[in-house]
């Protein structure tokens, strides 16, 4: 009898999170005996819950909001792409050592390209400057993506977002104010919102929406969305008013959690079961 995956996921709040459901529901298809806790840690108190599970011999773990960038001086090592995001998401015990990684930008990636996008050459419009836009720039970048404009409303940080990124992506990087966002809509073939702005959580959602020039997107743009609560939020309701391709933050949700799950059992998931959890 060999001991059960120990695997968890550290936020704050973090009841709401699916990947427990996601996890174990890819385990039993497979067979394996896995266990996936919740741990709800406020941002004080991560060093000592971090070392505690690292001394239990916890075998991953993933992070989410407000640790992803709190976690990285606690760990052993951290992957290159992490360190170009300077975000960890996915932590794996290699050898004893915890290592790092990132799989949002994969993840995202992966979930354009399920939808059909073409990225290669893309030229992109992202609003919003957190750490989800950083995932973004570098996976989209790393598919090909030819130009980027990452559009904030403090432009300080969209700025300090493309200072950071520009030596580590092999792409035209820039930012710009959001309050400039129609010159940058209109040259784009992706739109991608990825500010906090359209969880349902935030009534204001609707009014954001009604703020961004939506209409000087090409007709054959794409907008896809990172929030996945709602599934349908108020800026993919007005690109489908308008025609236009959408595309949901649940897919990358997904992704990322497969490309962690493989990491931490060297076994590809069955996407559809994760999916199935993810949707009930
Ligand atoms: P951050 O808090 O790091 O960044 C949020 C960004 O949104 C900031 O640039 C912030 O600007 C901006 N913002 C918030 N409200 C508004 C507004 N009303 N108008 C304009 N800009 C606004 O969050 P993350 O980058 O980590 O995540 C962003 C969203 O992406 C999350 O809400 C999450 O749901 C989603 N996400 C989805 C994932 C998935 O798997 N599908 C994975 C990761 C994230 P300011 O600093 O000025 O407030």
């Amino acid at each position: 009898m060999t001991d059960p995956i120990r695997l968890g996921i550290f936020g704050w709040p973090v009841a709401h999170s699916k990947s427990p459901a996601m996890h174990e529901a890819a385990a039993q298809a497979l067979g394996l005996e896995l266990r996936y806790e919740r741990f709800a840690v406020e941002p004080e108190d991560l060093p000592d819950a971090i070392r505690r599970q690292h001394a239990a011999g916890i075998d991953g773990y993933n992070l989410t909001v407000p640790h992803k960038e709190a976690v990285i001086p606690l760990l052993d090592e951290v992957s290159s792409g992490a360190r170009a995001i300077g975000a960890v998401n996915t932590v794996v015990r290699t050898g004893g050592r915890y290592v790092g990684h990132n799989t949002d930008a994969s993840g995202f990636v992966r979930s354009l390209e399920e939808a059909g996008l073409e990225l290669s050459r893309a030229r992109v419009a992202i609003v919003g400057a957190g750490g989800a836009a950083r995932a973004a720039v570098v996976g989209l970048a790393d598919a090909g993506a030819e130009a980027i404009v990452v559009l904030s409303r403090r432009p300080e940080q969209a700025e300090a977002l493309a200072a950071a990124l520009l030596e580590k992506v092999d792409c035209d990087l820039q930012s710009a104010p959001l309050a400039t966002a129609e010159d940058a809509f209109s040259k784009s073939d992706l739109l991608v919102q990825a500010t906090s702005a359209t969880l349902e959580s935030n009534p204001g959602a609707g009014e954001f929406a009604d703020s961004l020039p939506i209409d000087a997107l090409p007709a054959s743009a794409a907008v896809v969305d990172m929030v996945y609560k709602p599934l349908r939020t108020a800026v993919l309701a007005r690109a489908e008013e308008r025609g236009l391709r959408t595309v949901d933050g649940l897919g990358m949700l997904l992704h990322q959690g497969a490309l962690a799950f493989e990491m931490w059992t060297g076994v590809e998931p069955p996407i559809d079961v994760m999916r199935a959890a993810l949707e009930e």
